[in-house]
């Protein structure tokens, strides 16, 4: 899916992280006016908390509603209710009061919503841009409607500018806390994805894929170091699915893969390569050796007992041994090891060929 496609497939509710930006920024919002309302009545000002008590109305209407309109209203509704109070705060007291500070959390409000578009973003950038300039040159050409006096103008620039900070730490610690956990979620499930790619989900051994991958590697990382691999099939396995059925052909693999794990702990690893046949890889041992040791594991499976529902059941199991020759590809081994497995099955089966 294009990116397009992908963005015109975002739902139009509001997200978790983003409804919780804006009610902590409403929260600040109405905190903030019933301060400067008490601001207001201390400098003598008191019918000018009318309009104010319509900025707390409106915020606290925008602020129930968080959560059951969609994000763009949602942000509408913020975008003019803070438009709204900087161009009247500032036209009624002046630039010095530090109205303007409230550009700052507004202008990280819009683009911590990650479902609009860039182009609108920078849209609603410059459009702010233009009304900082346009609020600007408007005070520079006309007093404002209320003259403060020097001390009124401090207590004001104090009140904005730590409440718009405020708002602005509050949203940037939201939405950052978000990303945090939105990347964790992500790294966890990548790994899950990965293992589930390199495992086989009947026997939870690896599958073909991995194990090819980890041949390619070791002989990539340590190509002149000794191994050797074998490949297993069990022996007349059509034989326990047609008189037992499958699912207790299912448990042979099972209880086998088991027993592969045990006996290949700290030597070396061991996959499904197909239907009933496995691999086994052991880094650093010779052919000697991993005879002995696949004979060990011949000799265990032949004496594990198998139990499926009241069925008890033995099976043996045809190994080919190759030692890499320093030359030949991981697929060239297994060809070679497959022609040995071959002959044992065609020699009585139940036996390791090296
Ligand atoms: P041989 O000793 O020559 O290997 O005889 P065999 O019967 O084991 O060999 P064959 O290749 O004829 O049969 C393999 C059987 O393995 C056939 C297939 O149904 C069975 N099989 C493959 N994958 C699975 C599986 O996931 N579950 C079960 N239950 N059976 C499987
Ligand atoms: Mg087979
Ligand atoms: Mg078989």
């Amino acid at each position: 899916m294009n990116t397009k496609k992908a963005q015109e497939n975002l739902p139009e509710s509001t997200p978790v992280y983003y409804s919780l930006i804006l009610t902590r920024s409403y929260n600040i919002y109405i905190a903030y006016f019933a301060i400067f309302i008490i601001c207001l009545v201390q400098m003598g000002y008191v019918k000018n908390c009318i309009p104010v008590l319509v900025w707390i109305a409106a915020s606290c209407i925008a602020r129930k509603n968080v959560n059951t309109i969609p994000i763009r209203w949602n942000l509408l509704f913020y975008v003019c209710i803070s438009v709204g109070w900087i161009t009247y705060f500032i036209y009624c007291y002046g630039w010095n009061c530090g109205g303007i500070n409230f550009m700052m959390p507004l202008l990280l409000v819009s683009m911590f919503s990650i479902y609009d578009r860039l182009l609108n973003k920078i849209i609603f950038t410059i459009f702010l841009f233009f009304l900082r300039m346009a609020l600007f040159f408007n005070c520079q050409l006309n007093a404002p409607v209320y003259s403060l006096n020097d001390e009124q103008m401090l207590i004001m620039q104090i009140v904005n500018t730590v409440l718009s900070f405020i708002i602005m730490v509050l949203v940037c610690i939201t939405f950052s806390s978000n990303l945090q956990k939105a990347e964790k979620h992500l790294f966890l499930y990548n790994m899950e994805l990965q293992q589930q790619a390199a495992t086989d989900p009947l026997t939870t051994l690896y599958n073909r894929r991995r194990m090819e991958e980890i041949l390619k590697n070791h002989i990539t990382a340590n190509p002149s170091e000794n191994f050797s691999i074998a490949i297993g099939d069990i022996d007349f396995f059509k034989k326990v699915n047609d008189t037992y059925g499958h699912n207790c052909g299912d448990q042979v693999l099972t209880d086998l893969a088991k027993l592969f794990k045990e006996k290949t702990l700290g030597l070396g690893h061991v996959c499904r390569w197909g239907g009933e046949e496995f691999l086994f890889f052991f880094p650093g041992l010779n052919l000697d050796e991993a005879s002995t040791l696949m004979d060990n594991i011949r000799l265990a499976i032949s004496d594990l007992t198998i139990v499926y529902k009241d069925v008890s059941l033995h099976v043996t199991m045809t190994f080919g041994l190759e030692e890499y020759d320093y030359n030949s590809s991981p697929s060239e081994m297994v060809k070679h090891a497959d022609d040995k497995l071959y002959y044992g099955k065609t020699h009585g089966r139940d036996t390791v060929i090296f």
